[in-house]
């Protein structure tokens, strides 16, 4: 018999969750998508990558007793992880394939005969075989999760043909109900996956498409691979992909990483078996960090801290973008997402499409909606608008965040050109004195008034436009010529000698009627610090969680584990940040459940508490405040003479720094010890009261002073300082 709920049932969830995973808050519509499968009701749950779709069906699986839910997932190689990461939690659950050994598998029916197991990860091949039929119906099965749902459907990019029969589960089993969840928000898919799953009235939840922690980025692409260097230098010891377009590229440019001593691995179609999956392996257990591939690899990849993704090619597709760009950060925590974009990027899709059409035999039906995603794409490289918003009003949201701080043109990383409109009306104007009638190379050296034979003999020296640009490059000129390509300011014909034409927009401009911009010629990336990443490391020790980095390494080596299942990079972060002086406090920290806290416990506490006595560093900073162990020193005398005074007449952050010359950091430091040290009567010069009544309520109803999950509980809105604060008056 299976137990029945009680009548909130939720309320007993919250503490398993926390006594499992160590998570002490859901993310948003984590909550209703449990409460769906808690009430017995068929959903549907469309999460960004990295949204927590995985806890929406393993957690509520625990609170039933007696039963097993039943997980259909794609990929054999990322079941086997799921269940390790879910076992490392003593989470009862286990997976059936073919990957398994006689001995394995009896031991597997026997514990779910006996009614151990609360989650079966499964095939959807395995399904399909009626014996197996007749075993899960023989369990009682009442839950079916379909992870990654999107492959039912032909219109999704991952269309799987064993996705289909997963109708005929369906009738199989009325009585039990469905549940999918998928990264795909497409309308489109959304609703064939709802009708070929034969979902009955289901909740329908959509979560939010934008991914904040990620910062986007475009850039013409110039040199290789010098541009390809110049980013991985900014991730040195992170693991990032590289994709291309065509496989000669992966080759090409893992070769040329490779002869500069850096560890990059090819992965592409072209590949062996053996050679993709170890190349596949290498990265999941963190051997290696940098993979070069076509759009092959992913789907089978669950690592959780790469910290870029690059594009040295565009893709060819939004959706595409979205996904591949979307394996960064799944952790929550900052990643760059770069695309180098070159013109005959478009070409080169265009080829490949149709060549692959034609073989197939497609061509009618599926070219045109190819070319179409390929427009789509192509305007996002162009934009002159925050990318965030593109990708969030692509899948259909709204987008209401003026600035997203995470994004190039948000950013403000790239020059504009002040006199952009006028050169662009002189480079039209060039195009029309020639009667339309030759290429970019002819157009650039009348611009810049070259006297050489390919200029006279066309008595192209006589003519109006002739070096009204001569102030500026060739190299310049040409580049601006290529952004009114790209804006489709103007055009170019096919073959080998392109000739420019003009359009209605191109009139439009030289009549100023309508307005263009026109960017600096970038030579090197002049990368500013995303939103996440200004906070990202707030207070965190980073020499500390090296030294922890390398403890899961050689952990997860020991027992051939993925590293994420030891620990996630989020949860070292916060233990190098929080640095607690024992198990109590430990357990307080973000992913340190009670399994893990009973199995890697001693060894982090003794990492932490060497560290701290060694380089002398304050411990247990639980709310940001170091006031729980006694042998953290206090504040000097000196100290007190030098900031105190400040705090007392109210003065605001900015100012004391400016009266002392120190850091945010240090003032905010001795503010909050000042806060302790004479209890003043308000802090609201430093932290508005309604903030702090915020991040108040935060504190008590999630019941934890860790800054990270207040943070996140407020939407990542207020500041860790202000948090810190409202948090060190309280006491
Ligand atoms: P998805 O399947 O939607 O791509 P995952 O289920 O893999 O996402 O979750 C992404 C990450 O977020 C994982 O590391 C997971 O442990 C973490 N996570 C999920 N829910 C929470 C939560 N409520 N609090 C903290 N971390 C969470
Ligand atoms: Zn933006």
């Amino acid at each position: 018999m299976s137990a029945t709920p009680g009548p909130d049932p939720f309320a007993k969830l919250l503490p398993l969750i926390d006594q499992y995973w160590g998570f002490r808050a859901l993310r948003p519509m984590q909550e209703k998508a449990m409460r769906s499968v808690l009430e017995r009701r068929d959903s549907l749950i469309v999460l960004p990558t990295g949204g927590g779709k995985s806890l929406c069906f393993q957690a509520p699986a625990l609170m039933f007793e007696n039963e097993t839910t039943v997980v259909v997932s794609p990929l054999i190689a990322l079941m086997k992880d799921q269940v390790d990461a879910l076992r490392a939690v003593g989470y009862p659950a286990r997976f059936i394939n073919s990957s398994l050994t006689e001995t394995e598998r009896v031991e597997t029916f026997h514990e779910l005969k006996a009614g151990k197991v609360r989650l079966l990860y499964v095939s959807p091949e395995r399904l399909m075989v009626p014996v197996f039929q007749e075993f899960v119906r023989s369990l009682g099965v009442k839950t079916f999760a379909i992870d990654e749902a999107h492959c039912i459907s032909h219109w999704g990019h991952d269309f799987r043909p064993e996705y289909r029969m997963m109708s005929t589960i369906r009738q199989l089993f009325p009585e039990a109900t469905f549940h999918g969840y998928t990264a795909t928000a497409t309308e489109q898919v959304r609703e064939d996956i709802a009708a070929q799953l034969g979902l009955r009235n289901p909740e329908l939840l959509v979560g939010n498409f934008d991914r904040p922690n990620l910062c986007y980025r475009v850039l013409p692409r110039q040199q290789m691979p010098d541009q390809v260097i110049e980013i991985l230098k900014r991730h040195k010891g992170e693991a990032g992909i590289i994709y291309c377009i065509r496989r000669k590229d992966v080759d090409e440019l893992a070769l040329q990483l490779q002869t500069l001593g850096l560890k990059a691995m090819p992965y592409h179609a072209g590949l062996s078996t053996e050679q993709r999956q170890a190349a596949q392996e290498a990265f999941r257990s963190e051997k290696c960090d940098l993979i070069v591939a076509t759009v092959a690899f992913g789907m089978g990849i669950d690592r959780s801290n790469v910290r870029f993704v690059l594009h040295a090619g565009m893709p060819k597709s939004v959706e595409h973008y979205q996904q591949e760009a979307g394996r960064a950060g799944r952790d929550g925590l900052e990643a760059e997402c770069v695309l180098l974009f070159g013109l005959q990027d478009r070409m080169t899709w265009e080829y490949i499409l149709k060549k692959s059409a034609e073989e197939a035999g497609v061509a009618d039906d599926f070219l045109p909606n190819a070319l179409l995603h390929l427009d789509e794409m192509t305007h996002y490289c162009r934009a002159g608008s925050c990318r965030h918003r593109i990708l969030v009003e692509h899948f259909g949201q709204e987008y209401t965040t003026p600035n997203c701080r995470a994004c190039d043109l948000c950013l403000d990383e790239i020059d504009i050109e002040p006199e952009g409109q006028t050169i662009a009306r002189k480079i039209l104007s060039c195009v029309a004195r020639v009667n339309e009638g030759f290429g970019i190379g002819q157009i650039v050296a009348i611009l810049v008034g070259d006297d050489s034979d390919k200029v006279t003999k066309y008595g192209h020296e006589k003519l109006k436009t002739y070096g009204l640009l001569r102030e500026h490059n060739p190299g310049q000129i040409r580049d601006w010529v290529n952004q009114l390509l790209d804006q489709a300011a103007l055009e170019r014909t096919d073959g080998d000698y392109p000739i420019l034409k003009l359009n209605p927009f191109s009139w439009q401009i030289m009549r100023d009627e309508k307005q263009i911009v026109l960017r600096k010629t970038l030579t090197r990336v002049r990368t500013k610090k995303s939103k996440t990443e200004e906070t990202s490391w707030e207070g965190i020790d980073r020499d500390l969680f090296e030294q922890l980095r390398e403890w899961r390494k050689t952990t997860a080596e020991a027992h051939s584990w993925p590293a994420f299942t030891v620990f996630g990079d989020n949860t070292l972060r916060e233990l190098a940040r929080v640095r607690p002086s024992n198990l109590k406090s430990m357990r307080q920290v973000q992913g340190v459940g009670d399994a893990k806290l009973q199995m890697y416990g001693e060894d982090v506490l003794q990492i932490i508490t060497g560290y701290c006595a060694e380089n002398s560093v304050t411990m247990d900073e639980l709310a940001g405040v170091a006031s729980h162990n006694p042998a953290v020193a206090r504040v000097s005398p000196s100290i007190i003479a030098e900031y105190y005074p400040h705090f007392r007449r109210g003065a605001a952050i900015e100012a004391v720094k400016q009266a002392t010359g120190r850091s945010t950091s240090t003032v905010v430091k001795y503010l909050l010890s000042y806060i302790r040290d004479e209890r003043p009567k308000s802090v609201d010069i430093w932290v508005p009261s309604d903030v702090q009544a915020m991040v108040f309520q935060s504190a008590k109803r999630l019941g934890t002073t860790l800054l990270r999950p207040i943070f996140e509980d407020l939407g990542e809105q207020v500041p860790y300082d202000a948090i810190r604060i409202a948090l060190a008056w309280k006491g």
